[in-house]
């Protein structure tokens, strides 16, 4: 039988709806042979499934999805391999990400406040229930204190890009994010680039940009990409000697239509990553000849 794997998922930890191993054990039923959590600006819940990936017998990576900006694109995702959560310099390196998430949900808060909607901290954690206090919390008690009809009211008129009261998050550019994940040790991939809206001739300008930042990969397999471009980011891939990678981009409940391994991705890929993991080290140091 084919080796698979999906090296893109998100947590609850994140914005999904299954557990760090949930997720592991949900992988192994459908038989996959290694798995990466990429949660969205948190490495919080690696631990966990590396350890759950031990007990069920199967190859993880912890990852992490790191939001960014690049001049007026729509935010530009960059997956970061090989987190070492025992490393505590790093892992800690990885919490200023959630402190800009923090800063603007109390941006948020005022801002709704002076439009008349009193939203609490308290009332947020207990919607968030233990995952990151995000927009879709925001939505969900807006909702129930009767501020409006229904999530999609909150977003299109209050909390979403376009809203009354967003408030934009501090972010990365993608260069920063890029060359923070490769001086820290962790592979830095340009997640799904097909959703960044470039032409070919940009994307490729900025793929040279971003090797001057320490990029080693990018993502060519993707439940967003079809197949027919998966073959254009391929070629890419090869041409600017990055490591191909894919995954579903699985959130389960949250995105019902993503399914953990679909479409299907090669474990050679795997094999290359973990290669380019062990290359970084030699990589790192004679970049700074
Ligand atoms: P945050 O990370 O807190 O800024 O929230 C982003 C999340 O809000 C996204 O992952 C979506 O799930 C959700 N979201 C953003 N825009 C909309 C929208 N217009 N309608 C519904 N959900 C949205
Ligand atoms: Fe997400
Ligand atoms: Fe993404
Ligand atoms: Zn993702």
């Amino acid at each position: 039988m084919r080796k698979l794997i999906d090296l893109h998922m998100h947590s609850t930890v994140s914005d999904g709806t299954y557990t760090p191993s949930e997720l592991v054990r949900h992988a192994k039923e459908k038989g996959l042979s290694a798995i990466a959590l990429t949660d969205h600006d948190t490495a919080g819940g690696v631990k966990e499934f590396l350890e759950e990936g031990e007990k069920q017998g199967i190859e993880t990576i912890a990852g992490i999805e790191i939001s960014s900006l690049f001049e007026g694109y729509p935010e530009i995702h960059v997956l970061g391999y090989f987190i070492d959560p025992e490393n505590k310099d790093v892992m800690e390196k990885l919490n200023f990400l959630q402190d800009a998430r923090k800063v603007r949900n109390i941006k948020l808060i005022a801002r709704l406040k002076e439009l008349g909607f009193e939203v609490t901290w308290e009332e947020l954690e207990k919607e968030a229930n233990g995952q990151l206090i995000g927009r879709p919390h925001f939505a969900a008690l807006m909702v129930k204190k009767g501020f409006v009809k229904d999530t999609n009211e909150a977003f299109s008129k209050y909390i979403g890009n376009d809203g009354l009261a967003f408030v934009p998050k501090e972010k990365l550019t993608t260069p920063e994010a890029v060359s923070f994940l490769f001086e820290n040790g962790i592979v830095p991939v340009l997640a799904h680039p097909i959703l960044i809206g470039m032409n070919t001739d940009d994307l490729i300008d900025f793929i040279i940009l971003l090797k001057k930042s320490g990029l080693q990969g990018i993502e060519v397999i993707h439940s967003e990409i079809p197949e027919k471009e998966s073959r254009k980011y391929l070629e890419l891939a090869y041409r600017f000697n990055l490591v191909p990678t894919g995954g579903s981009d699985f959130h389960g409940e949250n995105k019902p239509y993503v399914k953990m391994g679909v479409p299907e991705v090669p474990y050679d890929f795997f094999l290359k990553l973990k290669e380019r993991k062990r290359d970084m080290f030699s990589i790192m140091e004679t970049r700074k000849l």
